[in-house]
């Protein structure tokens, strides 16, 4: 079998890629080792900008309305006996035009729209129960049950997940950082007037809760490292009591849980790979790099890579321009902003990890005042969503530890869309002839 792009992982990120290729015209080839749903939930929150790349890939209609819009996540601290004592928000409408809202979408749904998209093209090759094994002298080699099959192409993109084989075919190497907790995330029934988003915390607990479509809400809950086990062996009500406690909204639908059978582990790491690019192979999405779930992004990080990646494929297969150096131009545009949204991540876990009165104190006040502070409360919109990066200066940091007042004055618009990413930003190679 012969084909221009080899993608192994049909996850997220592997079938926004293959979309945006086979949109263009290019073959591709995609393994998925899976036969169908992912048994485990994953990444159900769309950031801005992986709306913004739906829209330019004609999903966005069909992504919004199986979705929950989310505008406005609120940050409510509790006291020690689990009374409200502080609240913020962060409010995506902050940000201008069109991409000013976060969407919930479960995450198979999500992926079946992508991938019935991309099958509407012919020179596309969907092989799901199909395990890459290893790629070699320019073919991968592929088993399918009992047969095993050879690929060659002209570009391999290990789109595979944490595990990536591709990631080891280019010899790169990723050192995992470990948090000092876990989650556990399971979704659920919810109120139907039960529509933003909402992460409850006290000194030392944690709960988020996000909306989906059908009145269901995904939910996250922070246990300190190794205790899942513990926990799962206490009766199921011990468990909704942990939610009730926090969130008593949900009292009356977290008991729509009889056992702990949906109820999933999650374990969050950290790391980045140095480079993306050797030779003619390229890592995206999770292959690449694991960010902390805290803040929302491996998904649309996923998303954003293909983008990125994809854009570049099809722009060198236009101009003939298929020297495998030009893929580097993918990884200048990608990495730095990768690196910070992971520094970002790490942070917010940072802000949750440690058990501590002072700290739950220090974690409401810096949210204030970033609530209070429509300089700080754009900046912060802006990196979260994707649409920009906008990094701290110093005076936000004083303006965060309560050292200097908070600014007053909003940014005007004109200020605030120029630190939106351009197509000079996203795509550089087009506007400096670079390919
Ligand atoms: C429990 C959980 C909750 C999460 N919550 C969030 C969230 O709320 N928001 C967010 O943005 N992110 C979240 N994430 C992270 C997010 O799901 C991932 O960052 C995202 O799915 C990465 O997409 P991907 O396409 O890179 O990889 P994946 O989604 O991991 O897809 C990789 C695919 O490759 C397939 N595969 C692997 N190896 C092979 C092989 N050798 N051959 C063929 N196929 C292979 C796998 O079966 C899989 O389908 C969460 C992750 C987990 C685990």
């Amino acid at each position: 079998m012969k084909t221009d792009v080899f993608i192994t992982g049909g996850g997220i990120g592997g079938l926004t890629l293959a979309l945006k290729l086979v949109r263009a015209g290019i073959d591709v080839v995609m393994v998925e080792k899976l036969p169908g749903k992912q048994p485990v939930y994953k990444g159900e929150l769309l950031q801005p900008k992986s709306m913004q790349i739906f829209d330019g890939l004609l999903v966005y209609d069909e992504v919004t309305s199986n979705a929950q819009i989310i505008e406005i996540l609120d940050l409510i601290e509790l006291s020690k006996t689990l009374h409200v004592k502080d609240q913020s928000f962060m409010d995506y409408t902050v940000i201008p035009g069109k991409y000013n809202a976060a969407y919930m979408i479960h995450h198979e749904v999500l992926k079946n729209i992508i991938r019935k998209r991309a099958e509407i093209y012919p020179n596309f090759h969907y092989i799901n129960s199909a395990s890459c094994k290893g790629i070699e002298h320019d073919k991968a080699l592929v088993q399918k049950g009992k047969d095993q099959f050879e690929v060659e192409a002209t570009f391999f993109i290990g789109a595979e997940g944490r595990a990536s084989v591709t990631r080891q075919a280019m010899g790169i190497k990723v050192e995992p950082i470990k948090y000092n907790h876990h989650f556990i995330t399971v979704t659920f029934p919810r109120p139907s007037n039960f529509v933003g988003g909402q992460i409850f915390s006290s000194y030392n607990r944690f709960l988020g809760l996000f909306p989906l479509p059908d009145n269901q809400v995904r939910s996250v809950y922070l246990i300190p490292a190794g205790e899942y086990k513990r926990i799962k062996e206490k009766p199921i009500d011990h468990f909704h009591k942990l939610y009730t406690d926090l969130a008593p909204a949900i009292d009356g639908y977290v008991q729509k849980l009889e056992d702990w059978s949906k109820i999933q582990l999650m374990i969050p790491i950290m790391y980045h790979a140095d480079t993306y690019v050797k030779g003619n192979k390229a890592i995206i999405g999770d292959a690449a790099h694991a960010v902390h779930p805290m803040a929302g992004e491996g998904m649309n990080m996923a998303i954003q890579d293909a983008d990125i990646l994809g854009e570049l494929l099809v722009d060198m297969y236009k101009l003939s321009a298929l020297n495998v150096e030009n893929l580097k131009q993918y990884e200048n545009v990608r990495k730095v902003r990768a690196d910070y949204l992971i520094h970002l991540s790490h942070l917010s876990a940072l802000a949750y990890s440690f058990p501590f009165q002072p700290v739950s104190w220090i974690r409401s006040k810096t949210f204030e005042r970033m609530e209070e502070d429509p300089v700080l409360h754009f900046k912060q919109m802006l990196n979260v969503s994707g649409l920009g990066m906008w990094k701290e200066s110093v005076r936000d940091r004083f303006i965060q530890g309560g050292m200097m007042p908070t600014r007053k004055k909003d940014l005007p618009i004109e200020k605030k869309e120029m630190k939106l990413f351009s197509s000079e930003d996203d795509y550089p190679w087009k506007w400096k002839g670079l390919l």
